[in-house]
């Protein structure tokens, strides 16, 4: 079978191609049953476990934005994406990091993300700061909330966002640009953004540039959109399933 792995490249673009479509079309009528510009709302298609070769047909459908969790894969992924990129002269491609992040790791990932959207405790700042000017690089940063009071899964408590967020601010490699979260399991997400378009508020009171509010995801984002989300973080929707056990 010489000719599978051109015609199993053909068949996922054109699966890429419709599911993308797909999600696009749900964002158009989300943001007009919420009267809101989509021209305001960011797509995040997010790759994680699938291959570099995902992304390429991805950013070659128009996609510009990516989201990855794990910093090893995510790290190797890019790489080879930044350079087929490079090498076809279009180089133009936003990362997010939005998985748990020990400080640890800070470092590497600060020196291959645009965005870090997990950043959850003043430990992570400052190592997030350290790694970003040690490769000469800034980072936004988003404020991952916690919105059920459980912080095993990642996630600032919303009264000590406040001071977190002024820990970013006061680092001049990072821009503090907001809020991410996800809407805890088997919880309304409506109520969940709810509480997070509370948060986003009372951080841009101080910090008036933060103004970026990453919610909604495959099964919920139109949730996200009615609460103010201007990120949506879609995988397996445009994707599909992801192995359940890794
Ligand atoms: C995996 C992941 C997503 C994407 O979830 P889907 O349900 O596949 O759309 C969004 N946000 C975070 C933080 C994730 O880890």
């Amino acid at each position: 079978m010489t000719s599978a792995p051109v015609a199993g490249a053909e068949a996922r673009a054109g699966q890429l191609r419709d599911n993308l479509a797909a999600v696009h079309e749900r964002i158009a009528r989300g943001c007009a049953e919420a009267g809101r510009d989509p021209a305001d709302v960011t797509l995040v298609v997010v790759t994680k476990y699938f291959p570099a070769s995902d992304v390429l047909l991805l950013h070659h459908l128009g996609e510009r934005h990516f989201g990855e969790n794990r910093d090893q894969e995510a790290g190797e992924k890019f790489r080879e994406v930044r350079q087929a990129l490079s090498d076809a002269g279009e180089p133009d491609l936003t990362l997010h990091f939005i998985g748990q992040l020990q400080s640890n790791k800070a470092a590497h990932v600060a020196a291959y993300a645009d965005v870090v959207e997990s950043v959850d405790r003043a430990k992570l700042v400052t190592a997030l700061a350290k790694g970003a000017h040690a490769a000469d690089r800034r980072l936004r940063v988003l404020l991952q909330v916690s919105l059920d009071g459980d912080t095993s899964r990642g996630g600032v408590l919303p009264h000590d966002v406040e001071g977190l967020a002024d820990a970013v601010a006061a680092q001049d490699r990072l821009d503090l640009r907001g809020v991410m979260a996800v809407a805890p399991l088997g919880a309304d997400p409506d109520a969940a953004f709810t509480r997070l378009r509370e948060v986003a508020d009372g951080i841009r009171d101080r910090h008036p540039q933060a103004d970026w509010i990453s919610a909604g995801m495959s099964g919920d984002l139109e949730a996200g959109l009615r609460h103010g989300a201007t990120h949506l973080r879609v995988g397996t929707a445009i994707l599909g399933s992801r192995p359940s056990l890794l």
